[in-house]
């Protein structure tokens, strides 16, 4: 499937394009999403049952050995042909603003800038007792402790349930007003509140497009739904904005 002409228009007109990413922008890098099978020794459990408080309360050395095991596998792989096409696309509208659902940093490191981060990042730790953000700890634990007063140490990621960081919900709040072009790119917009950005942009007056491998919640509620992968259609996408 090729892009839509009007596809290509409308962003050639825009002023300011929000883009929300999900797990599927970094698929091709070899992430898997929390609905594909985890592989090896994660196999037999369910991403949606690890990635919560009380899953670390009850114990926090299975949720640091899971987060240990993603953190390796996202420090081996690479940002993918779309990820280097939202560098690019930043450069060809007047505005983007860039939110992923995405702990795994891969967007800074294609080169994207102001990344805000809706579900926090898989390389950052917290102190639970202080709640503050902490650089150094001590991993001689199963379980790693804080420097400063020794409590634990979990993962800086939003989990299920969790609220979003105050900064990230604000640029949010502010571009979905602002934004005339609204690009969903492979997510299930299943997870809330970030599945009801594209609703409220929508609502504003701006063009929603989304590219996700399947149709979704969004799909019929979108201008435009471009089937396949973000990996293939972006740089695509991108190369007609520069004809
Ligand atoms: P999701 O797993 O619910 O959905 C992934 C979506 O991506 C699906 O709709 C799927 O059809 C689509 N997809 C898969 N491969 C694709 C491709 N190559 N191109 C385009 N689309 C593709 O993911 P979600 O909506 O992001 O929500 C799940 C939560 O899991 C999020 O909160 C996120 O923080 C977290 N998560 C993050 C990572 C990561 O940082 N890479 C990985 C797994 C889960």
């Amino acid at each position: 499937m090729g892009i839509p002409d009007e596809v290509v228009r409308t962003l050639r007109d825009a002023r300011h394009v929000l883009v929300l990413t999900g797990s599927g922008a970094s698929a091709e890098s070899g992430v898997p999403t929390f609905r594909e099978a985890q592989t090896g020794l994660w196999e037999q459990f369910d991403p949606h049952e690890l990635a919560t408080p009380d899953a670390f309360h009850r114990d926090p050395e299975l949720i640091w050995r899971w987060y240990t095991w993603r953190r390796e596998l996202v420090a081996r792989v690479k940002p993918n042909p779309g990820h280097y096409a939202l560098v690019r696309l930043a450069e060809l509208v007047p505005k983007l603003t860039l939110i992923t659902q995405n702990v795994d940093g891969l967007h800074q490191r294609a080169g994207s800038k102001d990344v805000v981060e809706f579900h926090g990042n898989l390389f950052q730790n917290r102190c639970i007792s202080e709640d503050l953000i902490v650089a150094d700890s001590d991993t001689s634990t199963a379980v790693p402790r804080c420097p400063g007063c020794g409590g634990f140490i979990r993962p800086g990621v939003v989990w299920f349930g969790e609220s979003i960081p105050p900064q990230a919900l604000k640029t949010a709040a502010s571009a979905v007003q602002d934004c005339d072009v609204f690009l969903s790119i492979g997510t299930s917009s299943l997870v809330w509140p970030a599945a009801g950005l594209a609703e409220t942009a929508r609502d504003n007056g701006a063009v929603v497009i989304e590219i996700n491998l399947d149709a979704t919640t969004l799909s019929e509620r979108s201008d435009h739904h471009l089937q396949g992968k973000s990996g293939e259609l972006l740089p695509e996408l991108v190369d007609y904005l520069t004809l």
